[in-house]
């Protein structure tokens, strides 16, 4: 989608700190980070809530990025938090599905 901040940094078309990619997928550093480590996973195609990707294989493809993300980044051991903010309630501001792996701090439960 042309008019997609995310889909202009899958294709490229805008620059960020990737981090990761292959044929379905793209990772790179938020903008503005929540934790030493906050990294963004988003999947190549334009979906916009969670519930738009019907598609088990591309949902556990990006678990498996955010895992392996985690452990290259040093914080499997000391834990971290993988997040999907789908939808107004959730405070989800791009309209591009994304999850969000924070970690390299103490984190509170229940989120605000
Ligand atoms: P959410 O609120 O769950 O929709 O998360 C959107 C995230 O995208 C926020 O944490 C933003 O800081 C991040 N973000 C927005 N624009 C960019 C960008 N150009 N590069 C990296 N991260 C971004
Ligand atoms: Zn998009």
């Amino acid at each position: 989608m042309e008019d997609c901040i995310f889909c202009g940094l899958a294709s490229g078309r805008i620059e960020c700190a990737k981090v990761y990619e292959d044929d379905k997928a793209i990772a790179f550093r938020d903008i503005n980070p929540q934790a030493p480590v906050h990294i963004l996973i988003v999947p190549k195609k334009h979906l916009v809530k969670l519930h738009d990707a019907k598609d088990p294989l591309l949902l556990g493809g990006l678990m498996e990025i955010a895992s392996k993300l985690a452990v290259g980044e040093g914080i499997a051991e000391t834990g971290y938090r993988v997040v999907i903010n789908t939808g107004r309630d959730a405070g989800q501001s791009v309209e591009h599905l994304h999850v969000h792996l924070l970690g390299g701090r103490n984190m509170k439960w229940p989120p605000g």
